[in-house]
C-alpha cells in the first residue's frame, strides 16, 4: 500500500523514511536476514566479537547485562559456531566387577546409537535362543508326561523350568550400554540452557530403584542420567543468574571445568542411586555465564576467576546510538522477529516506524535506541497477533498500536489504575485557576508517567528564628532543595524574603515510588504563586529541573510524563528546552497537547500564571534578571 492509499501526507511520509534510517521497502518480507545467528545479534559488537574469538580457542565467557539484551542468543549463536566434527556420543556399559561403578565410553558423534543396536540385536538372538531351546525342552518335558500319564507334574515342571529361565538366568538385554548422550542428529554443536538446574539437571543423577536385589532390578547403567553439563560436552552451557546456584554446585562447575570430566552419581542420598558412581563421564564445555552485576557478588570467587584468568567477561549494552545505520538493524530486527516467530504476518513501513519510535522512547536516553529487544519483540508478536486476530495480510500502524496499550509493563498498568482513582477523586482539577496549586508531573519505575499536583501555601513562621519547608511525604527532601532555590530567585528577583515564613508544600497523593526530583519547577511556580496571590491556569502541566539562578534544567521520562498529561485532559505541558529532543510521542498522543519547551523560570511563569498580577510580576522579574 503506497502512502496516498493509506491517507499519509508527504510530511509524515519523510518522516517515517527518517525513522527506517532511509530504508525504502514496502514490507519486512523484502528485508533480507543473515543466517547465521550471530550475524542476527544487534548493538552488541564488542560481544560478538569476544564470542567469535572464544569460539575459536574455547574459551569461557562471563556476559553481564539487563535481561533481554541478547545473553542468551549470542551462547546459542557461539554453538552454531564451534565445530561440528568433533563431536562424541557417549555410552554407559555395566561393570561386572563392580555394578555400582558403570563404565563410561565415547565414541565419534551417530556411532553411539549404532553400538547400541548391534547389542540389541546381539542379545535378541541370544533371547530368540534360549527361548527355542525353552520351548523345546517344554515341549519335551509335557510330552514325555503326557506319554506316562503324568501330564499334571508335566506341566507343573515346565513352569518352573520357565520362572528360572525367566527370572534366574541372566538376561542378555542387561548387558545393552545406554546412550548417555546421543549426537547423532545434530546439524551444530550443543546449547544447554542450564539456567535455574537443579544439581541432579546439572551434574546428571542414578534413579532410584524400588527392587534392588533379586534379578528384578534394572541394572545401576540403565539408571544413570546424564547432566547438562554432559549434553553440553564439545558444546556451550549456558547458565543465566549463574548466583542463583548454590556454592557447592558452583564448586562442581568448577571441578567439572578443570578436570573436562565428572562422574555421575545419584544426588538423592537416601535412594539406591546413591551408592552408584560412574567412572568420570567426559564434560568439555565451554562456559557462558551470565547475570546482572549483583550475579558478579554472588559468585563463587574461585569460579569467577577461573572465567577471567581463562575467558572474557563482557558487559552489554543497554541501548545504541541513534543513527540511520542502527535503525536500519531494528528494521531487520522487526523482519528477524517475525521471521523467527513463524506464526505472524509481515509488518508494513508504518508498522515498523512506530517499533522504532518505540525503541527511542524506551532507551530513556536521548539520541539512543533502546537494546531491551525481548521486550521489543514481546511487543512485534503482540502487534502481529492482534493483526493476525483481524486476518490482516500485514501488520499495520494501528496493530502496533493497540498493542501498545495491551504490552504495558506494571508500572504502566499501575499508573492508569492510578490515574483513574485519582480522577474518580477529583485529585487534580484540569480546568480553571487556582492559587499556589500547579499540576507537576512524575515518573513511576522507569516507564510510566503521572500526574502529580503540589499545592503550597505561605504562612508567617511559627518560629521567631526563620521559617520552615513543610513539606508532606518521603519529598521532603526535594521540596526543601526546591523551596531552597525558589527562595534565592523570589528574593532576587522580587525583593519578598520568605526565610521568615512558614512554607507548605503537599504532595497530592503521593505514594511510594514516585520520582520527585523534576518537580522542582512545579513547586516554584506553586510558591511564587502562593506568595504573589496570582493564580495558576489548571489546565497547565509542567516538569523540570530547576537551577539557583532561575534556570530551567531538563529531566528525565519527559515522553511518559506527556503521555499522563495527555491522558489525565490537560491542554498544555511545560517542559525544558533541553528536553525537546526527547519528546517521542507515538502516534495515539501527537498532536493532543500543546508542548512549550522553555528554558528559564519566567517563561514558566508567562505560561503558567493567569490574572492580573501577572505581567507586572513577571516584568520584574526579567528586568532584574537582565542586570
Ligand atoms: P537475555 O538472555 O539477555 O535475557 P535473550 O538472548 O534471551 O536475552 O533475548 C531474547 C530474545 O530477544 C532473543 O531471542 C531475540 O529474539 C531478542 N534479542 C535480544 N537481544 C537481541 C539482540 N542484541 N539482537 C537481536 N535480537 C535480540
Amino acid at each position: 500500500m503506497d502512502a496516498k492509499s493509506q491517507g499519509v501526507s508527504e510530511g509524515v511520509e519523510n518522516s517515517v523514511k527518517e525513522l527506517l534510517g532511509g530504508l525504502d521497502f514496502e514490507t519486512t518480507a523484502e528485508i533480507e536476514v543473515p543466517e547465521r545467528l550471530i550475524d542476527q545479534v544487534i548493538g552488541q559488537d564488542h560481544a560478538v566479537e569476544a564470542i567469535k574469538k572464544a569460539a575459536v580457542q574455547k574459551r569461557h565467557v562471563m556476559l553481564i547485562g539487563s535481561p533481554g539484551t541478547g545473553k542468551s542468543m549470542l551462547a546459542k549463536a557461539m554453538a552454531e559456531l564451534l565445530p561440528k566434527e568433533e563431536l562424541e556420543d557417549i555410552l554407559v556399559y555395566p561393570n561386572p566387577e563392580d555394578p555400582n561403578q558403570p563404565k563410561i565410553r565415547t565414541v565419534p558423534a551417530g556411532k553411539g546409537k549404532e553400538i547400541v543396536e548391534a547389542y540389541k540385536q546381539e542379545a535378541l538372538k541370544k533371547a530368540q535362543a534360549r527361548n527355542f531351546f525353552l520351548f523345546m525342552l517344554v515341549f519335551f518335558i509335557v510330552g514325555y508326561a503326557a506319554i506316562e500319564g503324568q501330564i499334571i507334574w508335566g506341566i507343573i515342571a515346565a513352569a518352573m523350568l520357565f520362572l528360572v529361565a525367566r527370572y534366574m538366568l541372566p538376561k542378555e538385554e542387561r548387558n545393552v550400554p545406554k546412550l548417555l548422550v546421543n549426537n547423532a542428529e545434530r546439524k551444530t554443536a550443543p546449547f544447554e540452557d542450564a539456567t535455574g538446574a537443579h544439581a541432579g539437571a546439572l551434574f546428571g543423577d542414578v534413579r532410584h530403584d524400588p527392587f534392588q536385589s533379586g534379578g528384578l532390578e534394572t541394572p545401576a547403567h540403565e539408571r544413570v542420567e546424564a547432566g547438562a553439563i554432559h549434553r553440553a560436552h564439545r558444546g556451550v552451557l549456558y547458565i543465566d543468574e549463574i548466583n542463583t546456584l548454590t556454592i557447592e554446585s558452583q564448586q562442581k562447575l568448577l571441578t567439572a571445568l578443570q578436570e573436562k570430566k565428572f562422574p555421575i552419581t545419584g544426588q538423592s542420598e537416601r535412594s539406591s542411586g546413591a551408592m552408584v558412581r560412574t567412572e568420570p563421564v567426559p564434560c568439555d564445555f565451554v562456559l557462558v555465564a551470565a547475570g546482572n552485576l549483583d550475579a558478579l557478588m554472588g559468585m563463587h570467587p574461585a569460579l569467577r576467576s577461573r572465567i577471567e584468568g581463562y575467558g572474557y567477561e563482557i558487559y552489554m549494552n543497554d541501548s545504541m546510538e541513534d543513527t540511520p545505520e542502527n535503525r536500519r538493524k531494528l528494521v531487520r530486527f522487526v523482519a528477524q522477529e517475525v521471521r523467527r516467530d513463524g506464526k505472524i504476518p509481515h509488518f508494513d513501513r508504518y508498522a515498523v516506524a512506530e517499533i522504532i519510535k518505540e525503541a527511542k522512547r524506551r532507551a530513556g536516553r536521548r539520541y539512543h535506541l533502546t537494546l531491551r529487544l525481548r521486550e521489543l519483540g514481546g511487543l512485534v508478536r503482540t502487534a502481529g497477533d492482534i493483526a493476525k486476530g483481524e486476518g490482516a495480510s500485514v501488520v499495520r500502524l494501528e496493530h502496533v498500536l493497540a498493542a501498545k496499550k495491551i504490552a504495558r509493563t506494571i508500572e504502566e498498568q499501575l499508573a492508569d489504575k492510578y490515574l483513574e482513582r485519582r480522577k474518580d477523586y477529583r485529585l487534580f482539577t484540569t480546568e480553571g485557576a487556582e492559587v499556589g496549586k500547579v499540576n507537576g508531573l512524575a515518573v513511576i519505575g522507569e516507564s510510566a508517567g503521572i500526574v502529580l499536583p503540589i499545592i503550597a501555601e505561605v504562612t508567617p513562621a511559627i518560629s521567631k528564628e526563620e521559617g520552615r519547608v513543610i513539606a508532606t511525604g518521603r519529598l521532603q527532601e526535594i521540596a526543601m532543595e526546591a523551596v531552597m532555590n525558589v527562595s534565592a530567585i523570589i528574593k532576587k528577583f522580587t525583593g519578598r524574603d520568605i526565610s521568615n515564613k512558614d512554607v507548605h508544600i503537599q504532595f497530592v497523593g503521593t505514594y511510594e515510588g514516585v520520582e520527585g526530583d523534576s518537580a522542582s519547577i512545579s513547586i516554584a511556580t506553586a510558591v511564587i504563586s502562593a506568595i504573589e496571590g496570582i493564580p495558576v491556569d489548571q489546565s497547565v502541566a509542567m516538569t523540570g529541573s530547576l537551577s539557583v539562578k532561575g534556570e530551567v534544567l531538563p529531566v528525565g521520562g519527559v515522553t511518559q510524563k506527556i503521555e499522563a498529561a495527555i491522558q489525565a485532559g490537560l491542554k498544555k505541558v511545560i517542559i525544558p528546552k533541553d528536553n525537546l529532543d526527547d519528546v517521542m510521542l507515538d502516534a495515539a498522543h501527537e498532536g493532543k497537547i500543546e508542548i512549550i519547551p522553555v528554558s528559564r523560570i519566567d517563561e514558566v511563569l508567562e505560561h503558567a500564571l493567569v490574572g492580573d498580577g501577572k505581567e507586572k510580576l513577571i516584568g520584574k522579574l526579567r528586568q532584574i534578571a537582565r542586570v
